[in-house]
């Protein structure tokens, strides 16, 4: 049975007011809902001086959306309201959820919200040379393998790099990276990288349960991002790669707003429907004023494994063609090829499987022109030169 949006809220206006007048959702406390399958999801915004006091409000809540039809679980978490000139604060839900498993993650649980017309926290991270972002404009183009084999081609070619990764309705990096186990907290908040192969690497697969369904609304997401960005010993690095989630919604484009980005890549497939949906990708970053370092056609053409004759079945060069068109730069082509879908799923993406072989050189390249194209950024925005070594 479908659940309709309206008989939670109307469920929900049962439950009074902190202040025991009116009710949550007339009060404005209730937050969008998200629905997914026989669950709901949603958060109710408090003081947060009282966020440990109204409890019971949010167990109120959870069982109130649970008397709606069709919700076997409701999942409620509560949103500090911000103060003037602080920053506010989400607040653990208590431990009884409805039903176990669908518990918000700590992290969403810790996250911010930021105040709708909060200014963008776009001041840089301590230590880290250049923030860059590996996005696309739908799922499934080969963006998490393009970041991964990237981040691993800039170290190869002599840099530190670390890997972010966003992609929190779907992270991959733990498993590309054959990296498992949680982070260890140094001090307070602050949490140590895990490492893959050299690189460090911040991951929401590390932080949550691979089953935890990952309904997630916006604002949560951003603070979830801002804290694995801000909250995590990096260290020195000279680049951090940013595995972004796919597509160009409102969640992404608050994240690019949010994180001091030096530039974006955008990965495609030569096909048309992947490059209407590459040039959303452009549009977004341009909205919010980060360069384009350029653009990548994965899957760009097949090189059959018998007779090493190469194919374009996609009708190769579209990305290509794209990019000169709306004036972005080229970065590469990637071909599609098993070696690289097979070293991925096994945890050694090809740069680290085969250093020396063709592919690990095609991403070696892409990598060097990455660097340049952060260096020549950097020289427009008038920061001194990056010089590659
Ligand atoms: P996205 O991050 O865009 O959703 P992924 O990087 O997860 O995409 O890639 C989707 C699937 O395609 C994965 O199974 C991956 O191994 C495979 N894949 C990606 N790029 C290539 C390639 N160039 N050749 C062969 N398989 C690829």
């Amino acid at each position: 049975m479908d659940i309709a949006r309206q008989d939670v809220l109307e469920a929900l206006r049962k439950v009074k007011g902190p202040e025991l007048t009116g009710n949550i959702v007339d009060l404005g406390l209730v937050s969008e809902i998200v629905v997914s399958g026989a669950s709901v999801f949603f958060s109710l915004t408090v003081p947060a001086e009282r966020a440990e006091e109204l409890e019971p409000l949010r167990a109120a809540a959870e069982k109130a959306a649970m008397s709606a039809p069709g919700v076997e679980k409701a999942s409620v978490v509560l949103t500090a309201s911000k103060k003037a000139g602080a920053p506010s604060r989400a607040v653990r839900p208590g431990p009884s959820a409805a039903q176990a498993g669908d518990v918000p993650p700590p992290m969403a649980a810790r996250a911010a919200r930021p105040a709708p017309q909060a200014p963008p926290a776009r001041q840089g991270v301590p230590g880290i040379g250049a923030i860059i972002a590996v996005a696309s404009g739908k799922g499934g183009v080969g963006k998490s393998t393009t970041a991964v084999n990237l981040a691993l081609a800039l170290q190869a070619n002599g840099l530190k790099v670390g890997v972010l990764d966003a992609d929190i309705y779907g992270p991959s990096m733990p498993r590309l990276l054959h990296i498992s186990g949680r982070p260890q907290t140094v001090t307070g908040r602050i949490l140590k990288p895990m490492e893959g192969y050299g690189l460090k690497v911040m991951s929401m697969g590390f932080l949550v349960d691979e089953e935890t369904p990952m309904i997630w609304r916006g604002p949560m997401v951003i603070s979830a991002l801002t804290q694995m960005l801000r909250e995590v010993e990096w260290g020195e690095l000279d680049v951090l790669v940013v595995d972004m989630p796919p597509g160009t919604g409102d969640a992404q484009l608050t994240m690019a707003q949010n994180v001091p980005l030096a530039g974006a890549i955008i990965v495609s497939t030569p096909q048309d429907l992947a490059l209407i949906d590459a040039r959303k990708g452009l549009a977004m970053f341009r909205k919010v004023d980060v360069p384009i370092l350029g653009v990548v056609e994965n899957m760009s053409y097949f090189v059959c494994p018998d007779c090493g004759g190469r194919h374009d079945i996609f009708g190769h060069g579209g990305a290509r063609d794209e990019a000169e068109r709306v004036g972005v730069p080229f970065l590469g082509e990637v071909p599609l090829d098993m070696e690289i879908r097979t070293t991925s799923d096994g945890g050694t993406p090809i740069v680290v499987a085969s250093p020396d072989g063709p592919h690990a050189g095609v991403f070696k390249e892409i990598a060097e022109r990455v660097w340049a194209r952060i260096g020549e950024e950097r020289q427009m925005a008038g920061s001194p030169a990056i010089v590659y070594e």
